[in-house]
């Protein structure tokens, strides 16, 4: 039957279209999706770099407290300096000595741990300049790849009325019995209801079929469907 033949070469690019039609459809829906995945490895990367500016910021503070204990015992050598003038025993002498001797020692020891953080500021602020730098770089690529992203669903928009457009005119010279059996079959089968006949499998679902149906399909006097994936054969 010439005229079936017809139909299922004009359904084979209908479907085409509606192929398409699906896949353009999947990268609009999926296009919030990646956005908010990428954002999501910006903020990853946001986070990691507050928490490098944290660990800056309290080698700082440590400094400061150092430097703020430094002063107190500085303070209290000159002090005790201007108490051994005033001292009324030379026990109360040989105690303040001791005493500004404690302060020295102790000031000595804290001089070491400041310089010891210095290093690490130091250190530690090459490393936040380089964080930062990299979150800007990193932000910029986010951005653009956020871009893309909504360029080409924007892009599969236009497309998908093209599309709809190209297939409906191909549908316009298919047989309306045809037709509905195809777009039935076609729900939930991804857009495709009708499946080529490739080496006696079903192009749909690569099920091997039955002899007898490759016959059928091969001669189009009536319409066959696969035993497996119910889509209507045809073979080429
Ligand atoms: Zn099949």
């Amino acid at each position: 039957m010439e005229n079936l033949r017809q139909d299922l070469e004009t359904l084979c690019l209908v479907q085409d279209y509606d192929i398409k039609i699906v896949k353009a459809k999947e990268i609009i829906r999926n296009a919030p999706h990646l956005a908010a995945l990428k954002k999501k490895e910006l903020d990853a990367k946001k986070a990691e770099t507050e928490v490098q500016k944290k660990n800056f910021v309290a080698l700082n503070s440590a400094k400061k407290e150092k430097e703020a204990l430094l002063d107190s015992k500085e303070k209290a050598i000159g002090k005790h300096s201007s108490e051994l003038n005033s001292a009324k025993s030379n026990d109360i002498y040989k105690t303040l000595l001791l005493a500004i001797e404690k302060e020295k020692a102790d000031i000595s020891i804290i001089e070491d741990e400041v310089l010891e953080l210095l290093t690490k500021i130091d250190a530690e602020a090459v490393v936040v300049k380089s964080a930062e730098a990299a979150l800007k770089e990193f932000e910029q690529k986010i951005s653009e790849e956020i871009f893309k992203i909504n360029a080409s669903a924007k892009e599969q928009e236009e497309a998908v009325e093209t599309f709809k457009t190209e297939r409906d005119r191909r549908k316009a010279g298919v047989s309306k019995n045809i037709l509905d059996q195809y777009e039935r079959i076609c729900e939930g089968r991804d857009g495709m209801g009708i499946a080529l006949v490739e080496a006696d499998s079903c192009g749909g679902c690569s099920m091997t079929l039955r002899p007898q149906l490759v016959n059928q399909a091969q001669k189009s006097t009536e319409i066959v469907y696969c035993d497996n994936c119910s889509r209507i054969l045809f073979k080429k």
